[in-house]
């Protein structure tokens, strides 16, 4: 089974709940843990693995042939990305941190200037710790397109991915397109969220997204006693969700989050008996 677990919102507890969970659940299962979140990675801190490098992501980027080029600026044109800059009569200059790779420029080129070459746009990491096996994505600093390493990351889990019990997405926060890409294939996404109205609104974000993208989803309440959890309950009822388990503000759990550790709380163990 694949569950994502997701949260509008960053700081909710995605990565401690994300983690504890597979801690769980690997007691009696093999877990595949793949931390999605590559902007900012932090499940191998949590779980003290120290990962190993075991692959580049690269994108196609485009080389200018100056001897061919007519100085047209079509590619700057076409370009979505706004990576190729073009001076009127002047030869085009790419700004590679903005490019994703898509070939448009190369393929409208009128006299074949463009050619492909390759940039290195990240690292894909792997670690293990007992029944756990932590697969995680790192981006290089100002690239923009993060959700290149993660279907990247995808990519590469589809041909071990059968030989484990369960696999957890700890997807990034937002709604954006690395958001969705780690999402897509999920069995069901867990969203986890505070009792705010600002956790509220993150909430409704991710759970209208998970409702277009067809996949059933949860809730966690983190520092469920904080406030009044009738505005997420409402938000439940909306989108027939429901929230499976609460872990209260206490100071074990903040001590453990604030040292970078694993969690352990009963809602934990409700939450793999609730998948089960
Ligand atoms: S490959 Fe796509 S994103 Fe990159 S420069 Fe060409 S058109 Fe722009
Ligand atoms: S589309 Fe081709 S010919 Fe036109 S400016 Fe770009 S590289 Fe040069």
């Amino acid at each position: 089974m694949r569950i994502a677990i997701t949260g509008g919102k960053g700081g909710t507890g995605k990565s401690t709940v994300a983690t504890a969970l597979a801690v769980k659940l690997s007691k009696e299962n093999k877990v595949l843990l793949v931390d999605a979140d590559v902007d900012c990675p932090n499940d191998d801190i949590i779980l003290s693995i120290n990962p190993k490098r075991i692959k580049d992501v690269e994108t196609m980027i485009p080389r200018f042939d100056k001897t061919k080029c007519i100085k047209c600026g079509k590619c700057g044109q076409v370009c979505k990305e706004n990576a190729i800059v073009q001076i009127r009569g002047k030869f085009p200059i790419l700004v590679p941190e903005q490019c994703n790779g898509c070939n448009a420029c190369k393929i409208i080129c009128p006299v074949d200037a463009i050619s492909e070459a390759k940039q290195k746009i990240g690292e894909i990491f792997i670690g293990k710790k007992g029944n756990i096996t932590l697969v995680s994505g790192k981006i290089k600093p100002g690239v923009e397109e993060s959700s290149l390493v993660v279907h990247a990351m995808k990519k590469y889990i589809k041909q071990t991915q059968k030989n484990y019990n369960w696999i957890i997405i700890d997807t990034a926060a937002g709604t954006h397109c690395p958001v969705i890409a780690a999402l897509l294939d999920a069995d069901l996404g867990i969203a986890v969220t505070e009792p705010t109205p600002l956790g509220n609104h993150d909430l409704t974000l991710i759970l209208e997204l998970m409702k277009q993208l067809e996949i059933k989803s949860k809730i966690v309440l983190n520092r469920s006693d904080i406030a009044d959890k009738k505005i997420i309950e409402k938000t439940a009822e909306r989108f027939k969700s429901e929230i499976i388990a609460e872990i209260p503000y206490n100071k074990k759990i903040q001590e453990a989050y604030s040292k970078g550790e694993v969690i352990k709380h009963k809602a934990i163990k409700k939450i793999a008996e609730f998948l089960k």
